[in-house]
C-alpha cells in the first residue's frame, strides 16, 4: 500500500523523464532479482525481476528524519509507486559511532506515517547495510588481489598533505605498490583488532593526479573500535560510506539510485568501483547508476540531523519531538498531516540546483491540506469575561441557550457542534477597546456585535481593577436576533465576535508557536546557528474551547475559527488537562 491522493498528480521532472526512457529503451530488462539482496552468484539462476524499477531511501540512523528526508522519502518512493516498482527501506549503518536502535524505530514509524511502505506483495524489503559487512569485506579482499587497493600506513595528516588541491595533483604514497600479499596480511591484521585507530587504511588504487580529488586513492575501510548497534564488537574495522553505497545499492539490484547533489563529485568513484567489483565476477550487471537532484533547503529551520541533535542535545528544544522542528516526528505534533507534507513535496518538485524554499510554501500545503479536513470550533485564546446583563429577563435566570454550529461550513453531512450560550462568557480580550481606531466594528461601548452562531449584543461598557486592567465586559443581549431564526437579521451589526459559553466551555492550553529561528538561513556564511534562535518561538496562553474539541482525542486536527490551524497534543492533551498546539494561523493572519 503506497500512499494515495495528494501526491498522485505527477508533475514530470528529469528523473521521471530518466526512468522513462530506460524503461522505453528496455535498458532495466534481463534484470535478475533473487528476492533478497544477492551477489552475482546469488543471482545466477534467479528469476527475472518483477519490479519495473527498483529506488532506496537510504537513512542512517543516527537521527530523527527531517522535511528534507520528506523529499526524498516521497521522491523514492512515489517514483516506485508510479512506474511499477519497489522502494527499498535502507538504513545505512556503516558508521558505528552514532547510530542506535531508537533511530532506527523513528525512522520507520516516519515513514509509515507518510504513507509509504517498504513491503511490497507481502516481502519486506527493510534492509541493513551491516547485513552486507562480510560481502563489503569480501569485496574489499578482491580489490586489493586485483593491485586496485592497499593498505596505506601514513598518517591522517600526511594523507591529507599529499591529496593535492583543486590546481595540484597529489603524491602516491611510500606504501602505494607494496605487494598485494602484504595489504592482504595488513588488512587481516587490521580487522583482528591488531592495529590502532588511525594508524592505517585501506585505500583505492585510482590516480594521484586525478582532477576529481575524490578519485585520488579514496580511503575505503578505516579502523574504528566501536559497538556497533547491530553487528555488536564483530568488527573493528568498517567500509567508508562512499564504499558501502555502490555495494549496497548493486546488491539491492536498485536501478536509479537517487542521491542529493553534495554526491555528484562521488560518482565516478561509484562507477569505478561497481565497474571492477563486476569485472571480478563479484557483482551482476545491469549495475545500478547513481542520479542527484537538489536538496530541501527551508528557512527559518535547520534541516541536518548533526544539527538538529545539537539543539535537542543541548536543551534548546524539547526532544525531537518539539513541535518547533522541521523533524517529521516535530511537524506531526505541531499538527503537519502527512497529505499536507505529500503535497508539499510534489509541489516543490525536484531540480538540479540548489535553492531556499521559504517556509510559506510549507504553510500554504498545509493549509490546502487541512481546510477540507479540519472540523471547526472556537475557542479563546487571550480570554475576557462579558456579561450579558439583560439575560435573566430576555431568557430566564439560570437557562442556557442551546447553540449549534456546521462542524464544516461546506459539508453538511459532517453534522453540527453544539454548545451553550448564557449569561456569562468569554471573548478575546482583543475584541474589546474603549477607545474605537478607525475600522474597528468589534466592541466598544454603544456598539452592536453579533456573538458568531449567537445573538446581537449592544456593548456597555467595562469594569476596571484595582490596577485599571479591564476585567469584565458588560453587555446587553438584543432580544429575537438568534442566528437561525426568523427575522434575526433584521437588527444589522459590522461585527461578528467568536465566544465560548462560561458554561460548557473547557479549560485549555494552546502553545503557540512561531519560526524557531529569528533569520531565515540560520547559520548562513558560517555563523552559529545557536545565536540565531527565536527567543520567542513558544507562547504558551491559557483559555477555553469549546466543549466537543476539548473531548477529541490528541492529534485531532481543528480550525479554531479566527485564530487558525490547532492540533490537540498528542502527548499532554487528554481528559482534565486539554492542550492544543498551534498549526499555522489561517491565511493572511499575522
Ligand atoms: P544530514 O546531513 O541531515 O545527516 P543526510 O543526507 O546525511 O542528512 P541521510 O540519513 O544520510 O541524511 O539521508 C538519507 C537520504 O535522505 C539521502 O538519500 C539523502 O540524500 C536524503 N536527504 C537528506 N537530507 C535531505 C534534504 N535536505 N533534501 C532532500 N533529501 C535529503
Ligand atoms: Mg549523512
Amino acid at each position: 500500500m503506497q500512499a494515495p491522493d495528494t501526491a498522485t498528480s505527477k508533475t514530470s521532472n528529469f528523473l521521471r523523464q530518466i526512468i522513462e526512457s530506460d524503461l522505453a529503451a528496455g535498458r532495466l530488462d534481463g534484470r535478475r532479482y533473487a528476492g533478497v539482496p544477492g551477489d552475482a552468484l546469488a543471482l545466477a539462476d534467479a528469476p527475472l525481476d518483477a519490479a519495473r524499477i527498483r529506488t532506496r531511501f537510504p537513512p542512517e540512523p543516527n537521527g530523527y528524519l527531517h522535511i528534507g528526508h520528506a523529499k526524498s522519502i516521497c521522491l523514492n518512493f512515489g517514483l516506485a509507486r508510479d512506474y511499477g516498482g519497489v522502494c527499498h527501506l535502507r538504513l545505512d549503518d556503516t558508521n558505528p559511532d552514532k547510530e542506535d536502535d531508537e533511530y532506527v524505530r523513528a525512522i520507520r514509524d516516519a515513514v509509515r506515517w507518510l504513507g509509504f511502505d517498504w513491503v511490497a506483495a507481502g516481502v519486506s524489503h527493510e534492509y541493513f547495510a551491516s547485513d552486507y559487512f562480510d560481502f563489503m569485506h569480501r569485496a574489499a579482499c578482491a580489490l586489493i588481489d586485483a593491485g586496485l587497493a592497499y593498505v596505506d600506513e601514513q598518517s591522517a595528516d600526511e594523507m591529507r598533505r599529499r591529496r593535492g588541491t583543486l590546481t595540484e595533483p597529489g603524491v602516491d604514497s611510500p606504501w602505494r605498490e607494496r605487494p598485494a600479499a602484504e595489504s592482504r596480511e595488513r588488512f587481516a591484521q587490521m580487522r583482528d583488532g591488531r592495529h590502532a585507530e588511525g594508524s592505517m587504511v585501506l585505500r583505492a588504487k585510482i590516480d594521484m593526479a586525478s582532477p576529481n580529488i575524490n578519485l585520488r586513492d579514496p580511503a575505503i575501510y578505516r579502523i574504528k573500535f566501536a559497538e556497533h548497534h547491530r553487528t555488536g564488537t564483530r568488527w573493528c574495522i568498517y567500509p567508508m560510506y562512499t564504499f558501502a553505497h555502490p555495494i549496497e545499492d548493486a546488491l539491492e539490484r536498485i536501478t536509479h539510485s537517487i542521491c542529493t547533489l553534495e554526491f555528484e563529485d562521488q560518482r565516478p568513484f561509484y562507477d569505478w568501483l561497481l565497474a571492477h567489483l563486476a569485472e571480478l565476477g563479484l557483482l551482476a550487471p545491469p549495475l545500478p547508476h547513481q542520479y542527484e537532484f537538489a536538496r530541501l533547503n527551508l528557512t527559518h529551520v535547520v534541516t541536518s540531523k548533526r544539527k538538529l541533535a545539537q539543539l535537542v542535545a543541548d536543551g534548546h528544544v524539547d526532544g525531537w519531538d518539539d513541535p518547533r522542528l522541521p523533524t517529521l516526528a516535530g511537524l506531526r505534533r505541531r499538527g503537519y498531516s502527512a497529505g499536507a507534507l505529500r503535497l508539499f513535496a510534489e509541489r516543490i518538485g525536484v531540480s538540479k540546483s540548489d535553492a531556499w524554499i521559504d517556509y510559506s510554501t510549507l504553510e500554504g500545503a498545509l493549509r490546502d491540506d487541512l481546510e477540507p479536513h479540519a472540523a471547526r470550533a472556537m475557542a479563546v485564546l487571550d480570554p475576557l469575561k462579558l456579561v450579558l446583563v439583560n439575560w435573566d429577563e430576555v431568557i430566564g435566570s439560570g437557562r442556557l441557550d442551546d447553540c449549534s454550529a456546521p462542524v464544516h461550513p461546506h459539508q453538511p453531512e459532517r453534522g453540527r457542534r453544539q454548545f451553550k450560550l448564557g449569561a456569562e462568557l468569554w471573548i478575546e480580550r482583543g475584541d474589546y477597546v474603549e477607545q474605537p481606531p478607525k475600522g474597528f466594528f468589534r466592541l466598544f461601548p454603544g456598539n452592536r456585535v453579533r456573538l458568531k452562531y449567537g445573538h446581537v449584543i449592544e456593548c456597555l461598557g467595562a469594569e476596571r481593577d484595582a490596577d485599571g486592567r479591564i476585567v469584565e465586559v458588560r453587555a446587553r443581549l438584543v432580544p429575537d436576533t438568534k442566528s437561525g431564526t426568523p427575522g434575526a437579521d433584521a437588527v444589522k451589526v459590522k461585527g461578528v465576535i467568536t465566544w465560548v459559553g462560561a458554561a460548557d466551555a473547557v479549560a485549555a492550553e494552546f502553545r503557540l508557536y512561531d519560526a524557531l529561528f529569528a533569520t531565515e538561513h540560520p547559520g548562513a556564511g558560517g555563523a552559529d546557528f545557536i545565536a540565531e534562535l527565536n527567543p520567542d518561538s513558544l507562547r504558551t496562553t491559557q483559555g477555553w474551547v469549546e466543549p466537543d474539541a476539548a473531548r477529541a482525542p490528541g492529534g485531532t486536527h481543528f480550525q479554531f475559527e479566527r485564530h487558525g490551524y490547532f492540533v490537540a497534543d498528542a502527548v499532554d492533551h487528554r481528559a482534565g488537562r486539554v492542550v492544543f498546539n498551534r498549526t499555522t494561523t489561517l491565511r493572511g493572519a499575522g
